[in-house]
């Protein structure tokens, strides 16, 4: 009655309605709203838009899930490793909340390959899965009033959790016609003084693009200006299969500190394995400083840890895979983004600005001035799936309207089939000219 609440009616006399906090609107519904908008929502309303009585196999151009296909597979050696890890009977316990030594200690030699400095052991933060790396750090940088510089097109995890954190994200472009480089003057203008970082998504996922040298300096002269910290999501790191090499942004820790994020989901094509890594590539310690570093233990100090079998594997599965097993999946990975890259050419509608250079992923525009009653591109992706039982991922789920992203991680036949099946689509769809 106090608080004019009492439901009186309906029966349940004399008994006060309690207020449920939870239901109220700026609540927790507003959070999960954000989870609706990961790609894996945008999948599941593509996959129920396939025409059930279709004779025809669908063909997935949308997932980021090769291991489906026969020639995706894992390493024998990784398979090995992680045998001999579980038989060992050393990985039963609880993890140490950072990761096992052997572990963190195998990780940090592996990416200081590619550095001109050493990491220690004690820069390395496992995780269970790049998924979980994204997770603690944008939890750890999180603030009132803070904000956090994000790709377009980019990958929608981030955007889902920095609004779980109450982390403000503002997005800058990165232009397709260069090759899909950062809009640097874009960064300059959306960044204040309350800009915490900036990620890079490198090779790139939506744009399948590889950075030069050059350009991640750039990125990296462009924090230093800032004086914003880089965080480097290089979970396709090595899947570079065109003619620049792939290089960690780390290289460029002197100009501005790097919080590399990996994992072996993508190079060993074991996403289910969940394991990951956050790597502080500080060599001057600024992070430290700022006592980043503190708030990412402290943060996984609650957290939950990457299972201690797979943990145990990291040292031999890395010291055994051999250079002929990454060439074969590069091989793979360069076949179908030539196959892809010549066929959507035949294809009306459809332009691809830039040939894939990395990672399994491209981008191509849809052109609805030459192709009839779509509303946009999930008007597009839904009815190509209805009709063709082909699955491509609406731009809009990736913040790039009237785009799409095609996965080619996926044998050169069911590609083929996939693309010569969007191709009548968009026949049979086109404007008829005046
Ligand atoms: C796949 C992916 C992740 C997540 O990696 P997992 O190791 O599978 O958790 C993170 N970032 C990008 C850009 C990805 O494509």
């Amino acid at each position: 009655m106090e608080n004019g609440n009492s439901s009186g009616g309906d029966g349940d006399v004399g008994v006060t309605q309690p207020r449920w906090r939870f239901s109220r609107p700026s609540g927790g519904t507003q959070l999960a709203a954000a989870g609706s908008l990961s790609i894996r929502a945008v999948l599941g309303r593509l996959i129920s838009s396939v025409d059930p009585s279709g004779t025809r196999p669908v063909v997935w151009l949308a997932h980021g899930d090769p291991t489906a296909t026969a020639c995706f597979q894992t390493a024998p050696e990784a398979e090995d490793a992680v045998v001999d890890g579980l038989r060992s009977r050393k990985h039963n316990g609880y993890s140490s909340t950072s990761g096992e030594p052997h572990a963190r200690s195998a990780i940090a030699d592996y990416l200081s390959r590619d550095l001109p400095y050493e990491l220690s052991p004690d820069d390395i933060y496992l995780t269970s899965g790049c998924v979980q790396a994204v997770e603690i750090l944008i939890s750890a940088l999180a603030q009132p009033g803070a904000n956090i510089l994000l790709p377009k097109p980019g990958f929608p995890l981030y955007e889902a959790r920095t609004t779980f954190s109450h982390l403000e994200d503002r997005h800058f472009d990165l232009v397709p016609e260069r090759g899909w480089e950062v809009d640097l003057e874009s960064v300059k203008a959306l960044a204040d003084e309350n800009t915490v970082a900036i990620v890079i998504i490198n090779p790139g996922n939506p744009s399948g693009s590889v950075y030069s040298q050059d350009h991640l300096a750039q990125i990296a002269e462009t924090a230093r200006e800032l004086g914003i910290m880089i965080i480097a999501d290089e979970v396709y790191a090595h899947l570079a299969f065109g003619d620049r090499p792939f290089t960690p942004m780390g290289v460029f820790g002197k100009i501005a500190p790097v919080i590399t994020l990996g994992s072996i989901s993508k190079r060993w094509l074991v996403p289910g394995w969940r394991l990951g890594w956050i790597a502080m590539c500080d060599p001057d310690g600024i992070l430290k400083e700022a006592k980043v570093d503190q708030s990412i233990q402290n943060y996984a100090n609650i957290s939950t840890d990457p299972a201690t079998f797979v943990q145990g594997a990291v040292p031999q599965m890395i010291a055994n895979t051999k250079q002929e097993y990454f060439n074969k999946i590069l091989g793979l990975l360069r076949n179908s983004a030539d196959l892809l890259f010549g066929k959507i050419k035949d294809i009306r509608g459809i332009t691809c600005p830039h040939k894939p250079e990395g990672s399994m992923f491209v981008m191509v525009k849809l052109d609805f001035t030459c192709l009839d009653g779509f509303s946009d591109d999930v008007d597009f992706c839904c009815r190509l799936a209805k009709e063709e039982s082909v699955l491509v991922m609406p731009g809009t789920a990736l913040g790039m309207k009237n785009w799409g992203r095609i996965t080619f991680a996926i044998d050169l036949p069911s590609l083929e089939d996939g693309l010569e099946r969007m191709k009548s689509f968009c026949d049979r769809h086109a404007k008829v000219e005046a």
